[in-house]
């Protein structure tokens, strides 16, 4: 081991560089060839000055000087060297008369003395010792450079304090020492560019404040006591102010004496992890807070966790439910293929949402909406399933209330006329194609005017329930019952063999009818009378049909009541005329026969016109002025209507424009679409070009479109309203409420607006109007639409509108549509009287 180390000096020994200063030349000759064999490199000189031009030069390792010289002597040279370089180790060769000089090689730190004349094995001793010297402060060196290297690398933020005159009050002061050193990652922690900017600050400077007595508590407690702190969360603070989160552990150094001298502070960065614990515990609280139930699933759909949403509205609690499957909650109600195109949606595509029906905990089955969503991992691997959804049981309930009200009577509970019109559409489609025949029986009572005049309304009205419940009880499942309004009643026959089978049905009705029926007290006798029209025979259609069988009713009327007839073609006479209409209206467009009208559009709560909507209006030259609602069906029927539709398209953007030229407030014109119009693919660039030509900005033009045609195709409806929307107009459903809605559709709509048909608000004070009003503006703003009422006519209306906070109107009571000077006028007095 021992020769182990002297080999280690030997080799050592071999690398150095020396420097002789001899000013007598043949021991100078003589020392250098002895040195030579040892050492890697010689440097002389022949007196003190040299010597220290010779040293400032070459750096040497080790110097070697004789002490009296010309010039400068050794100690001199010796003193100088020190100064400028204490650490390289110094031997001086001295004659023993010359002890006068040690005092001051002592004081100068002379490291060796070997005595003249030399003795070469002292000498090469000395050399030895100061070789073991020079290593051993190299190992040194290197340790030092190492660690500091570490120190400053490292990405834990480490600073020392110097702990002086810590004796007195040690625990303030442990943090009340300067910084003296630190590393960069601790000038990063805390936006210091250099070192020196931190140093003229005291370790608590950088605390924030509130954290300076916990941590001189913790220095007290364990850093006195032990030396070291145990971890430690505290808040420094960055340069511009904010604090920074760090975990840290203090350590007390001493001297050999025991005395503290520095404090050490090793930090680590936490505000990254505070960061991610602050947004887990912010994903928490919408997840906890959320009104929609949530359902979080792994990747075999066991269910992790649930909001409190989800216990309100399923029944089960969050221990119930984890762990368990969705299934759970499965109704029954859907067939395997539904889940099955669920999940298949779900796996392609990463989302599902739609319309479920569930059970709760309760047994009690409800709707609801669902959307989920797959969480895959960057290889793409299902990690979970997010489910949320929320009950949607009333608003469902709305839409079927509203269909109720909207297709039945609410009295007898029979089928209004409107669900009679699409039921006769539908069976007159059905008759057709199989060849069969209908009867239309139009039922009207006979004087039932004087019950409800002498009775009073309650005894008309239980009149006509139970005629209704008669008739009932006497149609067929298959028959269709409707009562039109008053004590008119439709009851259609489908696929009767003739004429003899509808006799017989006939005189079934007014049998049962003959029965008295008790009223307040009284035995009352109602009669009917019967008008009967045949498909295919009397009309193809249901309005023909409803017409010839009225007139037929009238004619069992005239011949004393009773009674029923079948129609003849003498009872009428309206076909003739119908050919001669559609004749002009192929060559109105050429003879620029129709203009539009503009009706106002009004904001309830401002009271100020908003919009206006855009009505046809033809003016015959050979029959004079023809109503709409002649001649679009007519149009619509024809095909017409698409070449109409688009000159009307392009004449109401055109109005527009030149009124906002014209510096007239900005209103949207409201253009009404028909089906023919809707089915067309080119309809984007149709509305395009009618914006473009007018230079109409899109946000000035809303079109209409009708429940019945939106609601026909439902995934054409939406990517075609999308490709409206995308131009920038807005889109409202016109006289909602007559056809059937399904909700699910018009949440996914790109629609803005409802129009509530006229019919509902002429309905007002009605019951049923009150209802199925109340029950549309309710849906529209749960759906977040604007909704606006068609029709409205009384002021009673109005307040009715306004009590249910329903947005705008539009009708009689406010302006009939208006030829254009005087909807120009209109506006303009509006801009003038404008708050
Ligand atoms: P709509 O789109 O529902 O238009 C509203 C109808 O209600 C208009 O009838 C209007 O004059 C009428 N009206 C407005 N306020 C009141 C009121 O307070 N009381 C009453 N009783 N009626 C009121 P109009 O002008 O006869 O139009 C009938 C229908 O013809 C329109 O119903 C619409 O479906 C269709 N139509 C009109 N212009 C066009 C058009 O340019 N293109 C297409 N495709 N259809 C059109
Ligand atoms: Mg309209
Ligand atoms: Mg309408």
């Amino acid at each position: 081991m021992n020769s182990h180390r002297d080999q280690d000096d030997q080799a050592h020994l071999r690398t150095l560089s020396v420097l002789y200063v001899e000013d007598e030349d043949e021991i100078r000759e003589e020392l250098a060839v002895f040195l030579r064999r040892r050492v890697a490199m010689v440097h002389l000189a022949a007196n003190g000055q040299a010597g220290l031009d010779a040293f400032t030069q070459y750096q040497p390792d080790l110097v070697i000087t004789d002490i009296r010289m010309p010039v400068m002597n050794g100690l001199e040279m010796a003193e100088r060297i020190r100064a400028v370089n204490p650490a390289t180790p110094i031997i001086i060769t001295t004659a023993f008369e010359e002890t006068s000089y040690f005092k001051k090689a002592i004081d100068i730190g002379v490291d060796k003395y070997v005595t003249k004349p030399l003795n070469l094995d002292i000498l090469a001793a000395a050399l030895d010792k100061c070789a073991r010297l020079i290593r051993a402060e190299a190992a040194l060196r290197e340790v030092d450079e190492r660690y500091r290297l570490l120190f400053q690398l490292s990405h834990i933020a480490i600073s020392v304090a110097a702990a002086d005159g810590a004796a007195q009050r040690p625990s303030v002061l442990m943090t009340d020492g300067h910084i003296v050193d630190c590393n960069t990652a601790f000038t990063d922690l805390l936006g210091y560019a250099r070192q020196d900017e931190v140093q003229s600050f005291r370790f608590s400077d950088l605390l924030v404040p509130e954290w300076l007595d916990p941590i001189n508590r913790l220095i007290r407690d364990e850093l006195l006591v032990r030396g070291f702190t145990s971890e430690c969360e505290v808040e420094l603070r960055h340069r511009d102010g904010h604090a920074v989160p760090v975990i840290a552990q203090l350590i007390l150094r001493r001297d050999a004496d025991g005395r503290a001298t520095e404090t050490w502070a090793v930090m680590r960065d936490i505000s990254e992890q505070r960061r991610a614990e602050h947004s887990l515990r912010l994903a928490a609280r919408v997840f906890e807070s959320s009104g929609e139930a949530i359902v979080i699933t792994d990747q075999d759909n066991s269910i992790l966790s649930v909001n409190r949403a989800f216990s309100k509205l399923t029944g089960y609690s969050q221990d119930e439910a984890i762990g368990q499957n969705p299934r759970l909650l499965k109704s029954g109600r859907h067939e395997p293929a539904f889940y099955q195109q669920m999940w298949d949606r779900l796996l392609g595509t990463g989302h599902w949402q739609g319309e479920i029906w569930n059970r709760r905990k309760t047994g009690e089955i409800y709707p609801e909406w669902l959307s989920i969503t797959v969480v895959r991992d960057t290889q793409g691997q299902v990690l979970n399933y997010i489910a949320i959804f929320s009950d949607i049981s009333e608003a469902k309930a709305a839409t079927q209330q509203i269909e109720f009200l909207a297709h039945y009577d609410h009295l007898t509970r029979l089928a209004n006329r409107r669900l009679l019109e699409q039921q006769v559409d539908y069976l007159i489609a059905l008759a057709a194609r199989n060849k069969k025949q209908l009867a239309l029986l139009f039922i009207d009572l006979d004087r039932f005017k004087v019950v409800n005049d002498s009775l009073g309304h309650a005894a008309g009205d239980l009149v006509l329930e139970t005629v209704a419940q008669r008739l009932r009880a006497t149609a067929r499942e298959v028959d269709c019952l409707a009562r039109l309004g008053g004590d008119e009643f439709v009851c259609v026959l489908h696929d009767v063999g003739g004429p003899p089978d509808v006799h017989a049905a006939a005189r079934r009705l007014i049998a049962v009818l003959d029965d008295p029926i008790p009223v307040a007290g009284h035995l009352l006798t109602v009669t009917a009378s019967i008008g009967i029209s045949l498909y295919p025979s009397d009309g193809v259609d249901y309005e023909t049909l409803l017409k010839n069988a009225d007139a037929a009713m009238y004619s069992a009327k005239k011949a004393g009541r009773d009674r029923f007839m079948f129609f003849a073609a003498s009872m009428n006479s309206g076909m003739a005329r119908e050919r001669e209409l559609e004749h002009a209206l192929r060559r109105a467009l050429k003879l620029n026969e129709f203009m539009l009208h503009y009706q106002p559009q009004v904001a309830i709560g401002s009271g100020r016109i908003i919009g206006m909507e855009a009505l046809l209006r033809w003016k015959c030259a050979e029959l004079g002025p023809v109503a709409p609602g002649t001649f679009i069906p007519l149009a619509e029927a024809t095909g017409l209507i698409i070449a109409i539709g688009e000159w009307a398209l392009h004449e109401a953007c055109r109005q527009n424009a030149q009124w906002q030229r014209q510096g007239l407030p900005a209103v949207v014109v409201a253009v009404n679409l028909s089906a023919l119009q809707f089915g067309q693919s080119n309809l984007p660039e149709i509305v395009r070009s009618a914006l473009q030509a007018s230079g109409l900005a899109a946000r000035w033009l809303e079109l209409e479109l009708t429940e019945s045609v939106i609601m026909q195709d439902a995934e054409y409806t939406i990517a075609s309203l999308h490709g409206l929307k995308e131009i920038g107009t807005s889109l409202a459903i016109d006289d909602f409420g007559t056809g059937y809605s399904s909700l699910s559709y018009l949440k996914r709509f790109a629609i803005d607006k409802l129009k509530i048909d006229q019919s509902f608000i002429h309905d007002i004070p009605d019951d049923d109007g009150d209802k199925i009003v109340t029950a549309i503006i309710g849906l529209a703003h749960a759906l977040n639409l604007k909704v606006i009422a068609e029709g409205v006519e009384t002021q009673e209306q109005l307040a009715f509108l306004r009590d249910r906070h329903c947005d705008e109107m539009q009708g009689y009571l406010y302006s009939k549509p208006l030829a254009v000077d005087a909807m120009a006028e209109l506006l303009r007095g509006a801009s003038l009287s404008g708050p």
